[in-house]
């Protein structure tokens, strides 16, 4: 049974998981529109919380919700919202913890998950258009029944939307081998802040000559730049076969010179994802099968029968050779098919979105090492999870049990966020993502040029603010003016200070205390 906390305005999936609003958002889907104020306040927030007292600052309560159909029906409330002068929020799922689908100024939200059909599966030439409100797993699930296979989605499939993971410009499952959602895009169709319509590249033709294709500039523009209405994507024939492989450690750190010898190797699986001891300690504390063995590494690997068993074999050698221990393939198997159900430990009634962030490989156990001792600072619980994004990149996230009806705490934990991504910076890595807490941090990410460039690319296709203002380029408020990237960093600094002088967290802590009896 779907849990409904009406007064926390938190809607708790089965499994614990994800977002906030679906449980609401697919009994609003009989809608087409909204004012109504309490309906308007489920879209105030995504994943995170987002306290009350922010209020001050941002407006993050949209005016209206619309649930467009189509493309010309966004194309009409586009228009109308310039003519109100009115801000646009493009939003799918709400499953980000960054705030990118919340206001800052108000203005009409566009729920897009009314737009979910998938329009054309082309067999023969592999490409498959759909709407941008189509869940990863509703794709993957009618690709597999045609013997397709999308090569690289999120964990967050379930639940995210096709438009929303292109605009956080994601990382996810299949990405080591396969390429993130960049790579798997063709062709978008895109309504742009001046109600034009453009089609940023070729349905069946990838980036070759001819002008740039214009895919990378909304791929990660967190719907700043535009409204995705339709994708293209090239996928894959469904492989021979799929395994899944696992491997424990009694220390994660051990896995960074395994990992480092297997990029070297030519051994390629489509994922590589793992745990700490502390996020399968919590599963089962929470009563879900977990493993108890430590940390955990499992991989999928992908391709023919005969090429896998070689793939398993090199990948034995590595592993065992760093210490690690291979866990039956049942343990694999389950861990595989628990793959986008990262964060059951939410069952605990808590909890927020995890600190994320991207670094080299070579500073895999620096990281760690760093983030171990924040979280001991800040006096939290935090369990450790992460995927090997690319040949060179690992993506770490650690997530922090708190209570989000416990403002000031989970608040304060915020400083978590920026804590960890001063560490992911001085690491030659980065924050996932800007959303609204790491906006003014364009700089950081892009260079001062390339921010620069950024800005003015934006402000030529929306010169009237309205797309999403207040994200990416820039902190914007309820009053217009934009917060320095320096005031927030600032803030969310301060925030962190405040965790350290309050008591420590103690969520979950019983139930670990029980299971270690
Ligand atoms: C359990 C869990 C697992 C996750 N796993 C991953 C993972 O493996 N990899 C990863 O990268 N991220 C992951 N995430 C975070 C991830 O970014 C989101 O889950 C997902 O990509 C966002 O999709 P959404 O539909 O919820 O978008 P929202 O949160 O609604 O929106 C995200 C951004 O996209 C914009 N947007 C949405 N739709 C459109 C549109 N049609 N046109 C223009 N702009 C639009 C919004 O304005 C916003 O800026 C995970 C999150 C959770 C909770």
């Amino acid at each position: 049974m779907e849990h409904i906390d009406l007064l926390g305005m938190r809607a708790y999936h089965p499994a614990g998981e994800t977002n906030s609003h679906i449980a609401f958002q697919k009994v609003l889907m009989m809608v087409e529109s909204t004012h109504d104020e309490m309906e308007r306040r489920l879209y105030s927030h995504d994943l995170a919380p987002l306290p009350k007292e922010m209020d001050v600052i941002f407006k993050t309560m949209p005016d209206e919700v619309k649930r467009p159909k189509d493309t010309q029906e966004i194309i009409q409330e586009v228009r109308r919202a310039i003519s109100l002068n009115r801000p646009i929020i493009p939003r799918g799922a709400g499953s980000w913890g960054l705030g990118g689908s919340v206001p800052v100024k108000g203005g009409i939200t566009f729920d897009m998950t009314a737009m979910n059909k998938i329009i054309e599966i082309d067999v023969k030439n592999l490409t498959v258009i759909a709407q941008p409100g189509v869940t990863w797993k509703a794709l993957a699930e009618a690709l597999d029944a045609k013997g397709l296979f999308l090569p690289c989605y999120p964990s967050s499939a379930p639940s995210a939307t096709l438009g929303g993971w292109i605009n956080t410009g994601g990382t996810g499952i299949g990405a080591y081998k396969y390429g993130s959602a960049m790579d798997l895009i063709r062709d978008m169709e895109v309504v742009l802040p001046d109600t034009a319509v453009v089609h940023t590249g070729d349905k069946y033709v990838p980036q070759n000559g001819g002008g740039p294709n214009l895919n990378w500039l909304f791929v990660g523009s967190e719907g700043t730049m535009g409204v995705v209405t339709e994708v293209t994507f090239a996928v894959l024939p469904k492989p021979e076969e799929l395994r899944a492989v696992s491997y424990s450690f009694d220390d994660l750190r051990k896995f960074q010179p395994a990992l480092q010898r297997m990029v070297r190797s030519g051994v390629t699986p489509m994922h590589i994802m793992f745990g700490d001891r502390l996020h399968f300690d919590y599963l089962r504390a929470v009563g879900k099968h977990a493993p108890d063995v430590g940390c955990m590494i499992t991989m999928a690997l992908t391709g023919p029968k005969t090429s896998v068993d070689v793939e398993e074999k090199a990948i034995d050698e590595i592993m065992l050779a760093a210490g690690a221990k291979k866990e039956p393939s049942e343990t694999a198997q389950h861990e595989w098919s628990e793959r986008n159900y990262e964060f059951r430990v939410r069952e605990l009634g808590v909890g927020a979105i995890p600190g994320e962030v991207l670094i080299p490989i070579d500073k895999m156990n620096v990281v760690l090492d760093g983030t171990a001792k924040i979280i001991k600072q800040l006096k939290m619980n935090a369990p450790l999870i992460g995927t090997v994004a690319d040949q060179n990149t690992v993506m770490l996230m650690p997530y922090y049990l708190t209570d989000e009806h416990k403002l000031v705490a989970s608040t304060a934990a915020m400083g978590f966020a920026k804590r960890l991504g001063d560490l992911a910076f001085e690491n030659g890595g980065r924050p996932v993502g800007l959303g609204v807490f790491f906006a003014g941090n364009l700089a950081k990410y892009r260079g001062k040029e390339g921010a620069k460039l950024i800005r003015k690319i934006k402000d030529m296709i929306d010169p009237n603010g309205i797309m999403n203002p207040g994200h990416m380029v820039e902190t914007g408020t309820r009053y217009g003016i934009s917060l320095p990237g320096w005031m927030m960093n600032f803030g969310m600094h301060m925030m962190g200070s405040m965790k350290r002088v309050l008591p420590r967290d103690r969520i979950g802590e019983k139930e670990l205390a029980k299971l270690k009896k």
